[in-house]
């Protein structure tokens, strides 16, 4: 009896500690993950469940192109067990954060590491800041359903490895949302398939760079995807009118948390309605309070494009 009590001690201990693979240790029996926008947050609730807490530092209602972390953000990066962020030109800041705080077992994800990246486009029409630099690998990769999937798998393989006693949850968990991710890519697939027109046009930025590569639609914007340019030059104005009048295209869209001066101009002069399709970056504060979730935004997505393009 005696000779056994170590080894049960030793179950006890190790039950109490929850997780025991690599990373800081987890708090109790949780998990902290920090994620920089939307999309991989709600992943990761979705895929971790009780078993993680997940801060987002771009809060909801913020500008992700415009985020400067605080020093509460830094150690929050420097504390967690998981970070996730996307990599791309507009989360520069996270490099620094990296920087300041290197020495960690904290487990770290860029996210463009795990899809495949398409270059960021300039199309005809668009207005674009003449001191742009070289062209970059378009950040927007979950406007992509199928991309999704990818980033799940590769945030559960994480949390696998930072706590193996819950693999099981963790697998079971993702396999439920990659159906539903499935769900998702087979609507988008049978609304763009099945419509009359096969392009979109946007008063506003463009970062939907992966959605239209994956079904195949055209798009004509007045920015590129993270551009600051809020004021098109009269030639955008004149080409995007000019597009909407000559294929009858019904909807100008504009995209979330934007003030829609462009698109309203826009529709003012063809009829077009201004429709939103969110690119998901981030929340707005209500939409946070009502709690919506990566496809709640993403079906809402669906309703515009199907009256777009018809
Ligand atoms: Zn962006």
């Amino acid at each position: 009896m005696l000779k056994r009590f170590p080894v049960l001690l030793l179950i006890l201990l190790i039950s109490l500690a929850g997780c025991t693979g690599p990373g800081n240790s987890p708090q109790g029996d949780t998990i902290s993950v920090v994620t920089t926008i939307f999309p991989p947050y709600d992943f990761a609730r979705v895929i971790g469940g009780e078993s993680v807490t997940v801060t987002q530092l771009v809060r909801p209602g913020m500008e992700c192109h415009t985020f400067d972390p605080s020093p509460a953000d830094i150690l929050a990066v420097q504390n967690c067990n998981l970070f996730l962020y996307i990599g791309g030109e507009s989360e520069a800041w996270v490099d620094t954060i990296l920087e300041a705080v290197p020495d960690s077992n904290r487990v770290v994800l860029r996210l463009m590491d795990s899809v495949e990246c398409l270059e960021e486009e300039d199309r005809e029409g668009m207005t674009i800041q003449e001191t742009r630099e070289e062209k970059e690998e378009d950040e927007h990769i979950w406007t992509s359903p199928r991309n999704c999937q990818i980033l799940c798998k590769t945030i559960a393989d994480a949390l696998c490895r930072i706590c193996p006693e819950r693999e099981t949850e963790y697998r079971n968990r993702l396999s439920d949302y990659l159906e539903r991710l499935d769900e998702l890519d087979g609507l988008l697939r049978s609304v763009t398939e099945q419509s009359i027109r096969k392009t979109l046009v946007f008063g506003d930025r463009f970062p939907f760079r992966y959605l239209c590569n994956d079904y195949s639609l055209s798009y004509w914007a007045a920015f590129p995807g993270c551009a600051a340019e809020t004021e098109p030059s009269p030639a955008t104005m004149a080409f995007l009118i000019e597009k909407i009048r000559a294929e009858q295209i019904p909807v100008v869209f504009s995209i979330e948390m934007s003030n829609q001066k462009v698109a309203d101009a826009i529709a003012a002069e063809t009829g077009a309605a201004v429709l939103t399709l969110h690119s998901c970056h981030n929340r707005t504060l209500d939409e946070a309070k009502a709690d919506l979730s990566f496809l709640d935004l993403m079906n809402r997505n669906l309703d515009a494009l199907r009256t777009a393009l018809n």
